[in-house]
């Protein structure tokens, strides 16, 4: 074992031993690293030998953890990787998989499902990562997906759900940064047949939507993914023609993206656009079977860059549906915190979502860990955290709330820009704020003024972000014209179809969902519930470096992370505590049959019960304490030990 490899173990305990251990074992390509069952995993940059299925269990006991108390106690169980972009999560998540798919049953059946699970891997990323500055294969849409179980333990299928998917991206990408990849995996991997049914040329440069000065990237091989995703897709469960249907649309995004408008005085003084060139436009009507004077007369009569954005959609990946109840493992791989230099809308969101997740981790293993030993009579020294509640309410607080503001703004009549929202903002938080102070100290809000024009900044757990309110009216609005609806109904192109419901003239009360921002909280709300039914278990994933480089260690860049992560106190909280805990009944209802005096019966308070059941198994002292109604145990594995002679018995 080089260094420590858990956490709690750590001596003496302070910042520095911490981050010292993690280099010493990063050195030693041993990524992972343990607070109790905590997993700390640091980014590699570079395959190890260690991810197949065997080595999994090794290397990731906590895994296995989280798995039998899934088969053992129909417990679900949700599996929460956190971590800045870059810093690993979707490989982990791919881990998460390739274990499941490794412990459990073997049959044919069995078999089908996990390569499924597998495969809707490179779909999803497919047309949901993009290369960023930070990472080159990021995630832009939030993905949760929960793989069920039957009472054997093996898996049935999976739910995926997608949240946000940031498809400003499709129009527009910041600097050195590219499109989705399956634009560039269609145009590079793609038969020269396929390409000319598409009605597509293979040289990038034909396309406005696909960015120049970064259209290649080292070490991605668009060609074959392309062969991957196709194949991907037929086992995920696509048929031949649908696959076609959905390469169609990607056809038609990428001539949408080469139409231009111009302007046009008309009679009546008003302007008017116009498409400029109109073969882009009449290919596009040919691959989604639209009449092209429909689709024109829907372009020309609202503003240019309203509608563009529009038509770029998610693409709903097939999802496994099961209606009775299974055991339930959710995997949940989000977008990491980011912090730009341009942060707009869509950091905003991704930010946000980061400032939830937090919540979780500490409402669930700091606050609520704490205040159960204090429940429980158990002795217990309070430790000291940093509680994000405010940030979260800073921006979700129904009534002054950033995205409320934002919403109230989209909806009032009148002339709306970014820059009256921002005045709002500046007005109503430091309002807020000055309140909040006089409460806490707090303030998460920072206004000086120092800031840049059309800015507002915010102090996040994770660090200081610096947002331009350009374009926030806009994306929150997410707004659609219903003559395009309309048009996009009319085509003969069943899955285009499909994405516009609210075009069908017989649905006239068929909205479009309310703000970007609105629908992102309630998504976001119905997560965290959701996740709180289940017990967590944590991937922390921090990035080494910031050059995407093997072999380098930061410590000042692992130090910020380590810090913010709140993985001191976790060590803290989870040194003085117990991994374990059951109410008194059901643990002796358990386990009596291990002992003479409790089988079959035990009479007395079910505490004395498991006193004596506990004793007479040998489980040493210090590893259990007694609360009012739980018994508390320090180490999972004692649990599995009495699991193991159960089974024998
Ligand atoms: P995130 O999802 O947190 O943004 P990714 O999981 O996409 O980050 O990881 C970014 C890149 O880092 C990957 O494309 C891969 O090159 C590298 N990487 C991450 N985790 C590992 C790992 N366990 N082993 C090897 N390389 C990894
Ligand atoms: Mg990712």
């Amino acid at each position: 074992m080089i260094g420590v490899g858990d956490m709690v173990l750590l001596e003496p305990l302070n910042e520095d031993s911490f981050i010292e251990n993690l280099r010493k074992r990063f050195d030693h390509n041993e990524i992972y690293t343990y607070i109790g069952s905590v997993v700390i995993s640091m980014n590699p940059y570079r395959s190890l030998p260690i991810f197949t299925p065997e080595k999994v269990e090794e290397y990731l006991p906590g895994l296995d953890e989280a798995y039998r108390s899934l088969r053992d106690q129909d417990k679900d169980q949700c599996i929460l990787i956190t971590g800045e972009s870059g810093a690993g999560k979707t490989e982990a998540s791919k881990l998460v998989m390739s274990y499941v798919a490794a412990v459990c049953g073997k049959g044919q059946e069995v078999n089908k499902v996990k390569e499924q699970l597998l495969q809707s891997n490179p779909v999803l990323e497919a047309f949901g990562n993009a290369k960023t500055v930070r990472n080159d294969n990021s995630s832009r849409f939030g993905k949760y997906m929960d793989i069920e179980f039957d009472f054997k333990g093996d898996p049935l299928g999976g739910v995926i759900s997608n949240y946000l998917l940031e498809k400003s991206r499709v129009c527009k990408q910041p600097r050195g940064e590219r499109n989705f990849h399956i634009f560039y995996q269609l145009l590079s991997g793609a038969s020269g047949d396929t390409l000319t049914k598409l009605k597509l040329d293979r040289d990038f440069s034909k396309y406005n939507y696909l960015s120049l000065d970064s259209a290649t990237v080292n070490g991605l091989d668009d060609a074959a993914s392309f062969r991957t995703v196709r194949n991907a897709m037929q086992i995920v469960g696509f048929m031949e023609d649908e696959v076609q249907l959905v390469l169609e649309l990607v056809a038609a995004v990428l001539k949408l993206g080469n139409i231009e408008f111009k302007p046009e005085s008309r009679v009546n003084g008003f302007d008017e656009s116009r498409v400029k060139d109109k073969n882009d436009l009449k290919e596009m009507c040919e691959l989604l079977g639209i009449e092209q004077s429909v689709l024109e007369r829907a372009f020309s009569y609202r503003t240019v860059e309203a509608k563009m954005e529009k038509v770029s959609t998610t693409l709903n990946v097939a999802q496994a549906q099961a209606k009775t109840r299974h055991k339930v493992m959710g995997v949940l791989d989000i977008y990491g915190f980011e912090i730009f230099e341009d942060n707009s809308f869509e950091q905003f969101i991704i930010n946000y979502c980061n400032e939830k997740l937090q919540q979780i981790f500490i409402e669930l293993t700091l606050r609520e860990e704490q205040e159960e030993y204090v429940r429980e009579g158990i002795e217990w020294t309070n430790i000291e955290y940093f509680n994000n509640a405010v940030i979260c309410d800073l921006i979700e607080n129904n009534q002054n709330g950033i995205l409320a503001m934002l919403d109230e703004e989209c909806l009032r009549p009148g002339t709306v820009t970014d820059d009256t929202f921002l005045d709002k903002l500046n007005t109503i938080c430091a309002e807020h704020q000055h309140f909040e102070s006089r409460l806490s100290k707090n303030s998460k809000f920072l206004t000086d003024h120092s800031l840049p024009h059309s800015c507002f900044r915010i102090q996040h757990y994770a660090g200081k972000v610096l947002y331009r309110v350009e374009g926030f009216v806009d994306k929150n609005n997410d707004l659609l014209y219903r003559d395009l609806s309309q048009a996009m109904y009319k085509a003969t192109h069943s899955l285009m179809r499909q994405l516009f419901p609210e075009g069908n003239p017989a649905k006239v009360n068929l909205k479009r969902p309310p703000t970007a921002g609105f629908q992102f909280k309630a998504s976001v709300g119905g997560l965290m519930k959701n996740l709180q039914t289940k017990n967590p278990n944590y991937i922390r994933c921090i990035k080494p470096n910031d050059k995407k480089a093997a072999h380098i260690f930061t410590d000042s860049l692992v130090c910020h992370q380590v810090r913010y992560l709140g993985l001191m106190e976790n060590v803290r909280v989870r040194r003085a505590g117990y991994a374990f805990r059951q109410p008194y009944e059901p643990c002796l209802e358990r386990y009596k049959m291990l002992c003479k005096q409790t089988w079959p019966h035990w009479r007395g308070p079910a505490r004395d019960g498991v006193e004596v059941l506990l004793t007479d198994c040998s489980v040493p002292a210090e590893e259990f304490a007694y609360g009012r109604s739980k018994i508390f145990i320090r180490n999972p594995r004692t649990l599995f030990t009495l699991e193991e002679r159960r089974r024998a018995c």
